[in-house]
């Protein structure tokens, strides 16, 4: 039988309630669709580093470089450890390590979900650049404390970076309706964007079967709000793509629904896979938690896969779910805990 050899990185707050929401549901698909999923469980997390002054151990890597995916919870604790120690401890040298360059968020309503936007039928698949760009943290302050004082920041586009994730975007759209949208501000950012833009059509002169429209950052994200069912797939830079991809969570329906895939298409590490949402201690530890993020992003992880059988299976399930709305979390209007939503999704796949 296929198995896949998975890392289970639960984490903080409601992380470990919808890491196991998404397994009850996952291992159902894998029951139905004939293949094994062998887990390890690393409880690496804000409590890690409290006790031991780390946030994973220091061979943490090499041993997540032993799975096939990692998927994760939600890393973070902010009353008792910095947002910037539980970033830099975990999930960043995973990014880095792994090469995860490429950002995939679907945006789509799903069948019963109330967005706040009046047009209910869209689906985009957001790609962002996930290395570099405005996030290579170079630049510094000069004059600190005075009224002279300056901050630097400066974006990174290289031409490996910016290639590779158009590339990967013009593949996704050749998958799908065969439309992308490439988004910069060309206009306003005269370095880096007027390059990301001259890239963008120069990799488009290798798809002639796709069709790529230039945007402004600004007029994308009106028109995600305005007329979202006109996109398909989304490419951005690490910024533009963070904020659009929030917007996007927001009209289908909020965290609870948004979730991300974190990938090295060429391989030689493990991809990860997780729900956008963070750990959400106010909620945490009381079963309030929408486990369809994470269920989503294990969908997405099975794709990754191979086991594109099982992850349209999963997708459905929660779908027939959310449509039925019998039992679903309090952010959907329901009264059922986060178990007992992933229990549904699961004997829909059963
Ligand atoms: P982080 O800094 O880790 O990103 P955050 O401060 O952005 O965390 P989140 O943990 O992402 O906060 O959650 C923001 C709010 O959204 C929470 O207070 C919670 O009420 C709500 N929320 C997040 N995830 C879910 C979920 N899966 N189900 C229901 N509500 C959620
Ligand atoms: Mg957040």
């Amino acid at each position: 039988m296929r198995t896949h050899n998975i890392a289970l990185l639960p984490g903080d707050g409601i992380g470990p309630e919808v890491i196991d929401a998404a397994m009850l549901v996952l291992e159902a698909a894998a029951a139905r669709f004939d293949f094994a999923l062998k887990t390890q469980r690393y409880d690496w997390s804000c409590q890690t580093y409290l006790d031991t002054g780390r946030m994973m151990p220091a061979d943490g890597i090499e041993r997540l470089q032993t799975h096939d995916c990692i998927l994760l919870g939600a890393v973070g604790w902010p009353a008792k450890v910095a947002d910037s120690v539980s970033l830099h401890g975990l999930l960043l040298p995973i990014r880095k390590q792994f090469d995860l360059y490429v950002n995939m968020r679907p945006h789509r309503l799903l069948a019963g979900v109330d967005g706040p936007l009046r047009a209910k039928d869209f689906d985009i698949l957001c790609i962002r650049e996930n290395t570099e760009g405005e996030y290579s943290g170079a630049g510094g302050r000069v004059h600190q404390g005075t009224k002279a004082e300056v901050a630097v920041e400066t974006a990174i586009f290289t031409r490996h970076g910016v290639e590779r994730i158009l590339r990967y975007a013009f593949e996704k759209a050749r998958q799908r309706s065969g439309r992308l949208a490439s988004v910069s501000k060309s206009n306003a950012q005269k370095h880096s964007m007027v390059f990301w833009d001259e890239v963008a059509e120069e990799v488009a002169a290798d798809f002639p079967d796709v069709r790529m429209t230039r945007y402004h950052v600004d007029a994308l994200a009106a028109r995600m709000v305005t007329h979202p069912e006109t996109l398909d797939v989304v490419v951005a830079s690490n910024l533009f793509g963070d904020i659009l991809t929030d917007l996007g969570a927001a009209i289908q329906g909020g965290l609870g629904f948004a979730a991300s895939a974190n990938l090295n298409p060429a391989g030689g590490g493990p991809s990860m896979f997780e729900p956008v949402h963070g750990s959400a201690p106010d909620i945490a530890g009381r079963g309030l938690a929408n486990p369809a993020a994470s269920i989503w992003a294990g969908a997405m992880m099975l794709e990754h896969l191979g086991e594109v059988a099982a992850a349209e299976g999963v997708i459905a399930a929660l779908e027939a779910t959310t449509a039925a709305g019998q039992t679903v979390t309090p952010d959907c209007g329901g009264e059922a805990s986060t178990w007992e939503m992933a229990e549904a999704v699961a004997q829909a796949i059963r």
